[in-house]
Parts: C-alpha cells; structure tokens; sequence
C-alpha cells in the first residue's frame, strides 16, 4: 500500500528541507523527495548557490587581506594560493552543510526519497527512486519547491570550458588568466570579486546603464567606483550580442549606447543573466496549477495554487530569488497546513545581499523608488571613510544611506555598501520590521567601536544630526 502523508515536499533547497523541518516540528508525517544524484540535500543553495560561493568570496577576501598585511604592520613572505586547497576547502563546507541538513531531516523524522518527483494529480507523487524502481506516495499536501536553474541565453551557449554558467565557474580547475562576466547582478559580482581577487582580470558587463541595477543608484555608483579602483574594468549600456570562440577563448561584441562597437577577448566568458523556474517533468498537466507565460507557478499570497492541496514556495514563483524568501514561504505554508494563523510575506521586508567586494545590501525603497510611490523623502548618509571601526579593518569603501519619509519620519529604505555590510543589515530589517522612525534608530546605542555604529549615524543624518562627520 502506498505510503500516507500529511504532507509531501518536492526539492530540498532552503524551500523545501525548511518546511520540512517546520513540519517535522509540527507533528505532520512529511516526506521529502530529491533528485540531486547521493540523495545531496541543500538545493541550488546548498550545492551551487550561497553556501559554495560564499566560500569561494571568504578565501578570495582572506588571500587579498593577507596581500594587504603590511598595511597593518604584519608581513607575510612568499603569498600564493593553492587553487585545489581553495576548492577542497569550498566543497567540505558544502558537504558539510548538506549533511546538517540530512542530520535535520532525520532529527525531525521526515521520509528523505532520493528520485526523481511527478505528481500524478492532487495527493498523489510518484518517486522515480535512484534505485530504478517506482514508488507512489499519498498526501494531503503538496509542496512544489522545485527550484530554479540557469536560463539558457541564445547566441551564448555555455559548454563548461570556455563558455561558462554558474554551476560550471564554481567547479573550475584552474583560475582563467582572463575573465568577461556577463550580468551584473548578485551572481555576475560576486564571481567578478572571486576571480578578480585570484588574479583574473575581470571586465564585468552591464546591459543598463548601472551595475547592481535593483539597488539604490548611489550605491551602484559607489561599487562601480570601488571596481574601478580595484582594477575590475566596467562596461554598462552594453547589450552584447554576439560571442565567438577564439584559440585562445573567446570574443563577445555589442553595441553600447553610443552606438560603437565594443569587443572584448578573454579566456573565459561567464553567462550571468539569470535563471528560470525548473517544473521539468513534474507533471503539473495532471493538476490545475497555472504556470504563468514567463514560466513562474501561479499562487496567491498564501502560496496556495489554483489546485488545493497544492502550493508553491520558492525560486518557481515570481518572487526574488533568495534563499531567505523561500525558507520563510517554507514555513508560511506548513504552519497554515498546521492550521495555525499566518500572515502573507512582507515582500517590502526582503533583504536583498551581494557579498562582492565591498558588500552590498539593501532592504524596503531605494530613494528613486519611494519618490516615485510619492513620498516626501529625506536622507541620511554616512560613509565607512568616517568609521573608526571601519578604518581599523582598513575597509572604508562605501556607506549606509537610509530613506526616510518626512511626515512621519518612518524608515523605507536601507541601503549598505560596505564592511559586513549583509551582516549590518539584519538591524535595518527588524528596525522596518517594528516600523521603527529614523529618529528611534538614531537613539539606539550601538557598541563602539563597530561598524554598526554607521547605521546610527546615517539615521541621525536623517536629521542632520551625525556625529562624526
Ligand atoms: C551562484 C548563486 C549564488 C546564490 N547566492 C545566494 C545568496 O547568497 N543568498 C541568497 O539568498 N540566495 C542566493 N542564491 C539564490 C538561492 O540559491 C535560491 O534562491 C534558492 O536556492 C531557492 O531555493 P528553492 O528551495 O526554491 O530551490 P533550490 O534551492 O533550487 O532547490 C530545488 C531542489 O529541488 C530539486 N528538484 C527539482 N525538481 C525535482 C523533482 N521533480 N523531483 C525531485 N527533486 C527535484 C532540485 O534538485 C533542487 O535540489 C544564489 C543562487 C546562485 C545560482
């Protein structure tokens, strides 16, 4: 007889294995079900996202810091890396980390299947187990937490040597001596500070006419300045177009928007523009999901799908991609198959984190946001330069700026660029959060010396009341 569940998770990113463990906790017999080859738990996240890449951007900071050690009177004789080290390192953390999340799923007994998922309609999966054979699972519920993967660009076809994506540039065996990245979104950075760091030299391209684009335009400014200074050369207003491959790599070309042609050559290009829903083979014809033109699952804002018993969390739905955002739907729709009361997400509380070099992080409106949703706005800046802490760590690239609104003095916005910066911001989302006013975050004592501190001083600057500038 089949086995029967309360609920049925498919995929274990931070989506899936999160609600899992809430069910788990809730007291519902819940399976999970994926189809990464070793039963490898952790998802994009775990295996090829946030957790591989943050390891790689740690070593990469660390060996620059070292490069920098006689700033602080120390001396390192002989630097250099060890590029398998590096990647040794890298892929013990990701096992690590994807055996907590097994250790999780057996703490809070939940059915790990190691196949390959179909929903056969509603309240019925079939697993294709690893093992060859079939099995069919009953459910009241089902969670789709599929995931995403990399959007294939035409005219840009990656083949994991010359041409690369992001599952492709975290595996690599050597560090390209030339690197263009295409995109420079969270995913484009990010490896532009990698590989720049290990000695590549970078050119980081941007359709716009800003990097980081969904960020505050002053912080786009700043980290365009900060690449610039590094020695990362930036190109926006650039839509390439075409790509060959070369003897020694690879030339891309396009136009910008002066209308001249510009090529660049190197050994390597990295395709960052994106990824889509994955709903390959999961058999949603046999349900009433709506899956929408772009490719997204359709829910409302409990998650819910057109079909009941069905919801959705996670990079399949139209939402930001973040890890954070698919944990915490996770969990919205296990506690209100739990029955217990749930509020939908505060999509405007979503902190967003690109952990290049200097770190960026933002949460609620950017400045051109809020005024454009009609707010009267007042700003408060206050840069690292002015930081004690920061010039202790001798990293005073970049500042906090905070939004503000006049009538109320409510907090809309944070933006960071700069040390620890998506550690800085968690303050700035439970202060949102508690629809805190920039006056009460500027009278909030912070410990001295930290950077912190530049998160108060920005929300005095509010009213023109920093200290220490
Ligand atoms: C390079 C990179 C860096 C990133 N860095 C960050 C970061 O620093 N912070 C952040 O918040 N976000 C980051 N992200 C985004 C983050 O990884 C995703 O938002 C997150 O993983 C989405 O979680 P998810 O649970 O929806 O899906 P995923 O993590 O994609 O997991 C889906 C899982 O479902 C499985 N699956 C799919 N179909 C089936 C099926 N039919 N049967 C069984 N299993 C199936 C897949 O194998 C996969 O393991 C990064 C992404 C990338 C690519």
């Amino acid at each position: 007889m089949a086995e029967q569940f309360d609920v049925v998770i498919i995929g274990s990113g931070p989506g899936g294995y999160v609600a899992a463990v809430r069910a788990g906790q809730l007291g519902l017999k819940t399976a999970i079900i994926e189809k990464e080859k070793d039963a490898r738990l952790g998802g994009t996240c775990g295996l090829r996202g946030c957790i591989p890449t943050k390891a790689l951007l740690n070593a990469a900071h660390l060996y620059q810091k070292a490069g920098e050690f006689e700033h602080f009177g120390l001396k390192v004789d002989g630097l250099s890396y060890d590029w398998p080290g590096v990647q040794k390192y890298k892929s013990d953390v990701v096992a690590k980390n994807s055996a907590g999340v097994t250790y999780l799923m057996k703490k809070n007994k939940v059915a790990v299947y190691n196949g390959f998922a179909k929903i056969l309609g509603p309240g019925k999966v079939e697993v294709a187990l690893a093992d060859g054979k079939k099995e069919t699972l009953q459910t009241k519920n089902i969670i789709i937490a599929t995931g995403s993967v990399v959007r294939p660009i035409p005219g840009f076809e990656t083949d994991g040597k010359t041409v690369v994506n992001s599952d492709h540039i975290l595996e690599l065996q050597n560090v390209p001596k030339s690197l263009v990245v295409m995109g420079s979104g969270a995913v484009g950075t990010e490896f532009a500070s990698v590989y720049h760091r290990f000695g590549s030299e970078v050119t980081l391209v941007e359709l716009l006419d800003r990097i980081v684009p969904l960020e505050d335009a002053e912080v786009s400014k700043e980290l365009q300045r900060a690449f610039k200074k590094q020695g990362i050369h930036v190109e926006t207003d650039l839509k390439l177009d075409k790509m060959e491959k070369t003897k020694s790599g690879v030339k891309v070309s396009g136009k910008n928007a002066k209308g001249e042609t510009i090529t660049l050559e190197a050994e390597m290009l990295l395709v960052a523009v994106g990824r889509m829903p994955y709903l390959e083979g999961l058999g949603l014809e046999n349900t009433k999901v709506k899956v929408s033109q772009r490719g997204t699952v359709e829910v409302n804002e409990f998650c819910q799908t057109a079909e009941p018993g069905i919801f959705a969390i996670g990079d399949v739905l139209p939402t930001a991609q973040l890890a954070h955002l698919a944990s915490d739907e996770g969990i919205l729709v296990v506690e209100q198959i739990a029955g217990k009361k749930v509020e939908p997400i505060k999509h405007n509380l979503v902190p967003n984190c690109t952990y290049c070099d200097p770190e960026v992080a933002s949460v609620g409106l950017t400045e051109a946001k809020a005024k454009e949703a009609g707010y009267d706005v007042k700003i408060g800046k206050f840069p690292f330069s002015a930081s004690g802490k920061a010039r202790i760590l001798g990293e005073t690239d970049g500042f906090v700026k905070i939004v503000a609104e006049k009538k109320y003095d409510e907090v809309l916005g944070v933006h960071i660029i700069g040390p620890h910066a998506t550690e800085l911001l968690a303050e700035a989302c439970v202060g949102m959060a508690l629809e805190t006013t920039a006056a009460e975050l500027g009278r909030i004592m912070h410990a001295h010396p930290t950077v912190s501190e530049s998160v108060r001083e920005a929300a005095e600057g509010v009213h023109d009341q920093t200290i220490h500038m």
